[in-house]
């Protein structure tokens, strides 16, 4: 079965179309400044070169028609014909805590993304205009939404709940969810693979290291906890985000600055972080080239972002009671062998121990670890849209 998987922003969307007979990548693809002007696709078949379109595209609708026409063109095409295409799976932000997984699309699941707009004010309003763009245009093809918080939905109310009082817990469910979810389970399913045991039987510390950054403690197959929160702002500190702070530095900024609470919530998720700390940037590789010429506030966010990577390895390995592996994915934990090297470094009393000559690796399934290491380090690159499609073509054959 071929699967397109899509990831609907508010002005862009991404996609895949995957073979789900051997899992293999088809094509990919970008549409950018949807309902602005300079609105352009960029189009790759595996193995051939880019395929651009620029052309007015006034809603989502108009977007996804120019993605389904690539899909079949006879040049940069990937399909015969739009019949040979099973279903579509889409990336939804946030699912509240009313998905645990994912689910066939319909009125009901719908109407559930519709009642999480709250919780995700800039991304479920996006990914429903994705879905009810391709119901309009392939209304015969099956679609399954996969949610980021879902996998975390097994977390005990002890590692979810916020000690504010319950009102608004009960009012408004201000709690922790969790995002990155869909990479952390595709994590936790290779890791097992790797180390040949069932999920069931592991303790795995999965750190999603890219712009965005969390980590999750999986136990036993499932989710113990997350370190985003009600929204991707809480936990480690990130490319532009900067993760846990005393609440109370919130107000006191705020009456000295004259800043309105938006402009604080923007001011934390998009000027903080590394790019905040260091003024230089938020990507790690302009960061790294910062420290390494001198640059002493570069040199200082990278041990921040150190010292809270190791902070809630500690605090996860103790929730946990052990840990048999420790996984570093996403483009930062995939690429970035320093920050490996640092974030392992002087962890031997918890048994972990790093191999320097096997941490030379990039981008490609590893392990790490020193062969007396009690702890395994593994890099698995992670790859969000084949777990989307394979969850796609479960549901979907049902
Ligand atoms: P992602 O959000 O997963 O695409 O990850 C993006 C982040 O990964 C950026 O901050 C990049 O600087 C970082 N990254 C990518 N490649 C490398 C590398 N070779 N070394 C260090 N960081 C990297």
């Amino acid at each position: 079965m071929k699967v397109l998987v899509i990831n609907c922003g508010s002005s862009s969307l991404k996609y895949q179309v995957l073979n789900m007979d051997d899992e293999s990548l088809l094509c990919k693809g970008l549409v950018e400044k949807i309902g602005i002007e300079g609105s352009m696709l960029t189009h790759t078949k595996i193995g051939a070169d880019k395929f651009v379109v620029e052309a007015p595209m006034k809603n989502h609708t108009d977007a996804i028609q120019y993605v389904l026409d690539a899909l079949v063109d006879k040049d940069h095409g990937v399909l015969g014909s739009m019949s040979e295409l099973g279903a579509v799976g889409h990336r939804v932000l946030h699912g509240g805590d009313k998905f645990t997984a994912s689910c066939v699309v319909d009125e009901a699941c719908k109407q559930a993304i519709r009642d999480c707009f709250p919780l995700g004010p800039l991304h479920n309003p996006a990914n429903l205009m994705g879905i009810e763009a391709c119901e309009k245009l392939m209304p015969n093809t099956p679609q399954v939404a996969v949610f980021d918080t879902a996998f975390h939905q097994t977390m005990p109310a002890e590692s979810f709940m916020y000690a504010l009082p319950y009102e608004y817990y009960e009012k408004y469910a201000v709690r922790k969810y969790g995002f990155h979810g869909t990479s952390h389970r595709y994590i936790a399913q290779t890791a097992a693979k790797m180390l040949g045991k069932d999920p069931k039987e592991l303790k795995i510390i999965s750190c999603h290291l890219g712009n965005g950054a969390s980590l999750a403690a999986i136990k036993n197959g499932e989710c113990y906890d997350t370190s985003m929160g009600l929204t991707p702002l809480e936990g480690l500190i990130m490319g532009t985000r900067c993760g846990d702070i005393d609440p109370a530095a919130i107000p006191f900024i705020a009456e000295r600055e004259g800043m309105t609470l938006k402009e604080i919530d923007t001011m934390m998720n998009k000027k903080s972080g590394m790019l905040g700390v260091s003024g230089v940037s938020s990507d790690f590789r302009d960061v790294e080239n910062a420290a390494n010429e001198g640059n002493e506030r570069a040199a200082l966010a990278q041990k921040m972002f150190v010292h809270r990577v190791k902070h809630y390895i500690g605090a996860y390995i103790a929730e946990m009671n052990g840990c048999d592996a420790i996984v570093f994915t996403a483009g930062l934990g995939e690429n970035g062998k320093t920050m490996r090297k640092w974030i392992c470094e002087d962890m031997d009393y918890l048994g972990i121990k790093l191999c320097d000559k096997c941490n030379d690796v990039r981008g490609k399934e590893a392990f790490l670890n020193t062969e007396d290491s009690k702890v395994k380090i593994l890099l698995i690159p992670t790859n969000e849209e084949l777990m989307i499609a394979r969850d796609t073509v479960e549901l979907t054959a049902k």
